[in-house]
């Protein structure tokens, strides 16, 4: 199987320190590298994560505040770089789309990469092409300002003991699963006697936002949900004034969408330790994760 994980390139808000860097997230699934949010420094980031920038697949930008995209540029180049045949499919809102195009053409290169822009304009669904069901919500941030909901697709599971009862294996199996039904020793043998389906994971990225009803939704019975909690709840005026989020906030949201996993991240360059931010949300929502710079978090099936 291949490797499924969320590692952290950086998790801090605006204002990188000397812990945090800027903002970005890589998950690794169904052989693909989904990168969300590069800010300044990611492609350093790499490195120390150990990771092959050509990895990635998919580029995802919330919205065109520096900590969420300045990193663009140096990630297109360094895949430039790194001469990937792959096409590179970038989603972004679609009111950003000169800021998409200074940061692609900020300096001087010479492209030979695949560039596929998904300008995004309406929420809801952005694309399903087989591998990824691509989702998106406009949140509450000022700018507009998309969180982003990934699903994979569903996968049939046969029972290995109803298999081997009525002695089917092999080249059998994948023919039962392309057609539907086969005839089996004078019968027909119909896939649901044999199987069940495994609903696909889901992955929800909400960042810079204050708490709104489109994250919720956004969320709805997510695996994980990386979420930010740029401020702790005695800081909640903050949160509003900026259109952020408090940890509590973040996990109010967990729970109502009913997720299994919650990930804090973007936190504010006034809490030195982080995981003051995670003692917060676990009151409310106990599965509660802290992101850490170059930290992997397993995102099982
Ligand atoms: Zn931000
Ligand atoms: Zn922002």
């Amino acid at each position: 199987m291949s490797v499924r994980d969320i590692i952290i390139l950086g998790c801090s808000s605006q204002q990188p320190t000397r812990f945090r860097n800027h903002g970005a997230y890589l998950v690794r699934w169904n052989n693909e590298g989904l990168l969300f949010d590069p800010g300044e420094g990611t492609q350093r980031q790499f490195i120390f994560a150990d990771v092959a920038p050509p990895t990635v697949t998919r580029i995802f930008i919330s919205h065109f505040h520096g900590d969420h995209c300045l990193g663009l540029g140096s990630m297109l180049m360094r895949l430039n770089l790194d001469k990937v045949t792959h096409p590179i499919h970038c989603y972004y809102p679609a009111s950003g789309q000169r800021y998409f195009e200074r940061l692609r053409y900020c300096c001087i290169y010479k492209e030979n990469i695949h560039v596929v822009e998904h300008p995004v304009k309406k929420a809801g669904l952005v694309e399903d092409d087989g591998k990824f069901r691509i989702e998106a919500a406009f949140l509450d941030h000022g700018v507009e300002n998309i969180g982003w909901r990934i699903t994979e697709p569903d996968t049939v599971k046969f029972h290995k003991e109803e298999l081997k009862k009525l002695g089917i294996d092999g080249p059998i199996i994948r023919k039962l699963e392309e057609e539907g039904k086969i005839c089996w020793n004078d019968r027909w043998v119909h896939i649901d006697e044999v199987s069940h389906v495994r609903p696909g994971d889901a992955f929800a990225y909400v960042v810079d936002t204050r708490p709104c009803k489109e994250a919720i939704e956004l969320a709805l019975g997510a695996k994980v949900l990386l979420c930010e909690s740029t401020y702790l709840d005695e800081d909640r005026a903050m949160a509003d004034e900026y259109r952020h989020m408090t940890a509590k906030q973040a996990a109010l949201i967990a729970k109502e969408a009913g997720v299994k996993t919650l990930i804090l991240t973007h936190f504010s360059a006034r809490y030195r330790d982080p995981e003051v931010l995670g003692e917060e949300a676990r009151t409310v929502f106990p599965n509660t994760l802290v992101a850490e710079d170059l930290r992997r978090f397993p995102f099982p099936k």
